[in-house]
């Protein structure tokens, strides 16, 4: 039987320590009811921004706790499914997105979805839904993240590749590593320039995996045919820095070869993408196609 984990069981903060909503196995399939970025305030585009509740942006469904988790070990997360409403919101707000100083006015559209298109002035566009917060209990080191940012434990990823289909990835750094996942986009382009996707409520279907003693330095997500390392930081600079450097390092210590050539073969072969320019801190996703190096090869090399 599938565990269903509902939408009122939400954290606005991943923690080191957090108290566990429901727990599942390795192997188990779960389903999760997340909430859009605004918790469902959003209803029109009359609505005045200011007045909505902002200690209720960014919930995350869960934590969910997956038995014999234990830190260094590894996550695995295969996205069967992500259903979404048929209507969402998308904000445009002053000062916020990658051209916040030219906003005047703070403005809400609303968009239905129909036929798996999003139509906007007439125009429709195919959804691609995607999971935009999703995460771990950070390390104690690391301390905690509000649900608005990314950072290694996942978080505010904002990330097109999180989608169904793909395979994601988390270095497990508390026991039982408390998952938390919301803030799903019917659609949204690389980047999120304007400061949000398509905001919708959703159901994901997750089946959970385990690799003991795997962790990774940050998540990664595995699409038909490529690794994709997925890093944060204060700038683009910062997060193209640790994408690449882990993406090199996988490739050296999968192939066995010296890091000159690793770094050769990423300059041939790896494609830095902008995931998103718009959260506390920025996320690049680099990403290494999979007949330089397979799923299976860089999880051995750890
Ligand atoms: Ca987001
Ligand atoms: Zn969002």
């Amino acid at each position: 039987m599938v565990k269903l984990v509902s939408g009122d069981k939400v954290i606005y903060k991943f923690k080191p320590s957090m108290e566990a909503v429901e727990t599942i196995s390795p192997g188990d399939v779960i389903k999760v009811e997340t909430n859009d970025c605004f918790y469902q305030q959003i209803t029109s585009e009359e609505q005045v921004l200011a007045e909505i509740d902002y200690d209720r942006l960014n919930p995350a469904t869960g934590p969910i706790y997956i038995e014999g988790a234990e830190p260094g070990d590894l996550l695995k997360l295969k996205i069967i499914s992500i259903d979404v409403k048929s209507k969402g919101v998308v904000a445009v707000v002053p000062n916020e997105g990658a051209l916040g100083d030219q906003v005047t006015k703070p403005v809400i559209r609303v968009i239905e979805i129909e036929d798996g298109q999003a139509v906007f002035h007439g125009i429709k566009m195919p959804i691609k839904p995607m999971i935009g917060v999703i995460g771990v209990a950070p390390a104690d080191e690391d301390g905690e993240w509000p649900t608005d940012s990314p950072w290694k434990h996942g978080g505010n990823m904002d990330t097109t590749d999180i989608k169904a289909g793909s395979t994601l990835y988390f270095p497990v750094r508390q026991k039982g590593a408390l998952l938390a996942l919301g803030d799903c986009h019917a659609v949204m382009g690389d980047g999120e320039v304007c400061f949000t996707g398509l905001e919708i409520p959703a159901e994901v279907v997750l089946e959970v995996g385990l690799l003991k003693g795997k962790a990774t330095k940050w998540p990664f997500v595995e699409t038909d045919e490529h690794i994709m390392i997925i890093a944060s930081g204060n700038n683009l600079e910062e997060a193209v820095y640790e994408s690449a450097s882990q993406a090199v390092k996988h490739i050296q210590d999968s192939l066995g070869i010296g890091w000159e050539d690793a770094y050769v073969f990423a300059s041939l072969s790896v494609d830095l993408k902008i995931s998103q320019v718009v959260d506390p801190k920025v996320t690049v996703r680099a990403a290494i196609p999979k007949y330089v190096i397979s799923t299976q090869q860089l999880i051995e090399s750890i």
